[in-house]
C-alpha cells in the first residue's frame, strides 16, 4: 500500500514537473535558457504567447487580417475621410462644397487631392487647400516662398493666421493617416502575430504595460523590409528593444524594427519601399526570435494592424514599451 501510494506521488510530481516545463513562463525561461546554453534551436513560443488573455491558450499566434493595398492616392484619400469624420456634420458640408464635391468618399477625396497636387506642386498644398480653402492655401504658398511645391505643412502653416490652427490640424491629421495607410508591410503575410498591440501584462516585469507594437513570430534571419520610403534616424543596439532601426516616412509617421540579429543600414540613409534594412533575430529583451513591429504617429504608437487592414484606428498615446 505505501510502494503503491508513494509511485503515485513520484507519477504526480513527475506530471507537474512536465507541465510546469512546457506550459509555464519560468518553463519557457529556462526552455530557452538551456537551448542557449547548448547552442540549440529552441521550440519554445515567445514568452509573451503565456499571457494571452491573462491565462495561456494553446492558439498561439494569430495569422494576419487581410490587407487592403491603396495606392498613395487612394491612401490619402482616405486619410482626408478620416480627418473630415472627426468634424462637425455643417463643418464637413462646408470643406466639400467649397471643393466642389458633393460625396466625401475616400475615393472623390483622393481624386480631387491628386489633382489639386499637380495643380499646386505639392500634397501638403492640395491637402491644405482642402481644409483652409484656395485663397488661403494660395496666400500661405506666396508667403512661404515656396512656388510651386517645396514647402512642408509647418511651414505652410506657419504663414497663416492663428484661427486656422484647428484647419492646419486637419490637414495635419489627413496627412499622417494617408502616409500610414500607404504603408507596406515588413514581413510575408505569413508570419503571424504572437503577441497584439495594447496594454498586457509584461512577460518580465510583471505588471500591466503598454505593449506599443505587435510581435511577430518568425525565424533567425528573416529579411525585414522597409514598410515605406524614409530615411533612418535610428539604427542602434540597446539592452531592451536590441537592434533596432527606425524609419521616419514624413507627415509624423515612423516605423521602428525591433529584436534585428544584423542591421543593414546606417542613420542618414534614405530606403525605398520594399529595401532589406534588417535581418530579424532575438537580440535585447526577448525570449523567441520575432520582429516587434512598431509605428509611431505624432500622438503616439497606433496598431499598425489598423492601417493594414485600412480601418480607422483610435489614435492610442503613451508607452514606449518593447
Ligand atoms: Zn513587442
Amino acid at each position: 500500500m505505501r510502494r503503491a501510494r508513494s509511485l503515485a506521488d513520484l507519477v504526480l510530481a513527475a506530471l507537474c514537473l512536465w507541465a510546469a516545463w512546457y506550459h509555464t513562463p519560468p518553463g519557457a525561461l529556462l526552455r530557452t535558457a538551456f537551448a542557449r546554453l547548448f547552442g540549440a534551436r529552441s521550440a519554445t513560443p515567445p514568452l509573451l504567447s503565456y499571457y494571452g488573455a491573462g491565462a495561456r491558450t494553446f492558439q498561439l499566434a494569430e495569422p494576419l487580417p487581410p490587407r487592403a493595398v491603396l495606392s498613395p492616392g487612394a491612401a490619402l484619400g482616405l486619410g482626408a475621410q478620416s480627418a473630415l469624420e472627426r468634424t462637425s456634420p455643417a463643418d464637413r458640408a462646408q470643406v466639400l462644397a467649397r471643393a466642389g464635391l458633393r460625396s466625401g468618399s475616400a475615393d472623390a477625396l483622393g481624386d480631387w487631392i491628386g489633382r489639386e497636387a499637380q495643380r499646386q506642386g505639392s500634397r501638403e498644398a492640395a491637402v491644405l487647400s482642402l481644409f483652409c480653402g484656395e485663397e488661403a492655401a494660395r496666400f500661405a504658398r506666396e508667403r512661404s516662398g515656396s512656388g510651386r511645391g517645396g514647402a512642408s505643412l509647418e511651414e505652410l502653416a506657419r504663414q497663416l493666421p492663428p484661427l486656422y490652427a484647428d484647419r492646419v490640424a486637419l490637414a495635419a491629421t489627413a496627412l499622417t493617416l494617408g502616409t500610414a495607410y500607404a504603408l507596406g508591410w515588413p514581413l510575408p503575410d505569413s508570419a503571424q502575430v504572437t503577441s497584439p498591440f495594447g496594454v498586457r501584462a509584461h512577460p518580465l516585469l510583471g505588471a500591466r504595460r503598454f505593449h506599443s507594437g505587435i510581435d511577430l513570430g518568425i525565424p533567425v534571419g528573416t529579411p525585414v523590409r522597409a514598410a515605406a520610403e524614409g530615411i533612418v534616424r535610428r539604427a542602434s543596439d540597446d539592452r531592451v528593444s536590441g537592434r533596432l532601426v527606425l524609419v521616419d516616412h514624413g507627415s509624423g509617421v515612423s516605423t521602428v524594427y525591433c529584436h534585428n540579429d544584423a542591421l543593414l543600414v546606417a542613420p542618414g540613409e534614405v530606403v525605398t519601399r520594399g529595401q532589406v534594412i534588417a535581418l530579424s533575430g532575438n537580440s535585447g529583451l526577448s525570449t523567441g526570435p520575432h520582429l516587434h513591429y512598431q509605428l509611431d504617429l505624432p500622438r503616439g504608437p497606433a496598431d499598425p494592424l489598423l492601417f493594414r487592414a485600412a480601418r480607422p484606428p483610435q489614435l492610442a498615446s503613451g508607452g514606449t514599451e518593447p
